[in-house]
């Protein structure tokens, strides 16, 4: 028998090779939970070149993440089988073997799904720069494979997030990772605590409560880190009175998800849970403005497109390239600028395996401008740029026409001037003339970069 002891994925992998260039069956090993990783009596034989077909090897980096030890002589057992005459082992959904590893993946990707959903952030009292804290309490050891999803949706933002197995620190630069710690050491409710129970008492919908499905997704063990889940039986209690009130008026804005504040990381926190309208139905998620919150320009598009709705990040896909691209000529910074659109969820129509983009309608786009103008109230630019006619319209009222009112200079109420031009997706969208649109463009970002100086010069 070899005993082999492990702790994390990186250790398991070296043992598992070793065990594998040896032959030795996966009845020969004991596995043991260690401290250190990649340190096994096995060790000493060589390497095999054997190899494992790749979906394997992604399935077995989630599944180490499984609290239960039994994922280590599961993972070497299926990954045996795979390299000994049973290649599409993990086809075979019958078999024991397949199921438990999937059964394993599923739970940690429900973990993983359940930690972006419920961990709150509170603002730490007295911190500065800003600083926020959350604690959670994950059932797997996923908190390092899942931090870097944290940074990057909230990179701004200097974060900590307590758990009791590991605590991981963002400070808007690097990642870092300490021990865990219990409960009673996660600070004390503050303000940003009751933001999230007014939010919670907002998006409550008693229309469609349903106990079951509300334990189903936001399980009881979470409700006690979970602010607004203290609000839960006194609304259920109101749930009947409050659909009545809801049936005589039904209204679709995102005016109440809104938090009263000028602090961008604040809004940027609560839009998630925006029910404003029906998009955020089917988009992935909502993709906020982002930039400095200094900036004296501010660019609105439309709405996110497909690539910005898989990364969470606004002007990223073709369009956002172009402008970037096109910023880069004209002199405009991009880096201090910053960007959002009128429209915070992709709005799209499926064809086959494709999401057409689809033009959000006039009550969408009314319903969102509680945030865009959140989002202009908070920074205060000097120049709003509006690319293309629905940011204009959210803007500048429905009869405003970028073809006869571009590049002009307007007074506007949340920002010293406003101007408008084309979307860049319609220099995208021209085919032929696509040249001669894009030099334009360029064109009238030339002139928006010639009037932020004279405004930098004026203020
Ligand atoms: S599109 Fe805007 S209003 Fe509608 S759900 Fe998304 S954030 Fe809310």
């Amino acid at each position: 028998m070899t005993a082999v002891e492990v702790s994390d994925f990186a250790g398991w992998r070296t043992a598992a090779r070793h065990l594998l260039a040896s032959d030795t069956p996966p009845d020969q090993v004991l596995w043991t939970p260690g401290l250190f990783s990649g340190e096994t009596e096995a060790g000493a034989a060589t390497q095999t070149t054997t190899t494992v077909p790749k979906e394997f090897l992604q399935t077995a980096k989630t599944v180490a993440l499984h609290r239960d030890d039994r994922k280590w002589p599961l993972l070497y057992r299926v990954l045996y089988r795979l390299t000994h005459g049973e290649r599409s082992l993990l086809k075979i959904d019958i078999d024991d073997d397949t199921r438990e590893l999937n059964l394993m993946e599923k739970a940690i990707t429900r973990d993983m799904h359940k930690m972006k959903a419920f961990v709150r952030f509170r603002r730490v009292q007295g911190a500065e720069p800003e600083e926020f804290v959350a604690w959670h309490r994950p059932d797997h050891l996923i908190v390092e494979a899942l931090a870097p999803w944290f940074a990057d949706r909230f990179g701004a933002m200097r974060w900590t997030i307590l758990t009791p197995d590991r605590s991981a620190y963002w400070d808007t630069n690097e990642l870092r990772f300490g021990p865990g710690v219990p409960r009673s050491e996660a600070p004390p409710a503050d303000e940003l605590e009751d933001l999230w129970r007014d939010y919670y008492a907002s998006i409550f919908n008693p229309a469609r409560v349903k106990v079951k499905a509300m334990k189903a997704e936001m399980p009881v063990r979470h409700w006690a880190t979970l602010p607004e889940a203290q609000l839960i039986s006194s609304l259920l209690a109101k749930a009947d009175t409050r659909v009545n009130q809801m049936a005589t008026s039904q209204k679709t804005s995102a005016a109440p998800f809104v938090p009263a504040t000028r602090s961008i990381s604040e809004l940027q926190i609560a839009a998630p849970n925006c029910r404003g309208c029906e998009l955020y139905e089917h988009a992935t998620q909502v993709v906020f403005g982002e930039g400095p919150s200094d900036a004296k320009v501010v660019m609105v598009g439309e709405q996110p497109g497909d690539e910005e709705d898989m990364k969470g990040h606004p002007f990223i896909g073709p369009a956002g390239r172009l402008l970037s691209k096109a910023m880069h000529e004209s002199g405009l910074d991009r880096e201090k600028i910053y960007v959002t659109n009128a429209v915070k969820h992709f709005k799209f129509i499926e064809r086959g395996k494709r999401r057409i983009h689809a033009k959000p309608t006039g009550i969408e786009i009314s319903a969102c401008r509680p945030w865009l103008e959140a989002e202009l109230a908070s920074i205060e630019p000097e120049l709003i740029v509006c690319l293309g006619a629905t940011a204009a319209q959210a803007l500048m009222g429905r009869e405003f026409r970028v073809t006869t009112d571009r590049g002009k200079f307007f007074p506007h109420r949340w920002g010293k001037e406003l101007v408008a031009t084309i979307h860049p997706s319609a220099i995208l969208r021209a085919q032929e003339r696509a040249e001669e649109e894009y030099a334009l463009f360029v064109k009238d970002l030339q002139l928006i970069a010639a009037r932020v100086a004279e405004l930098d010069k004026a203020s």
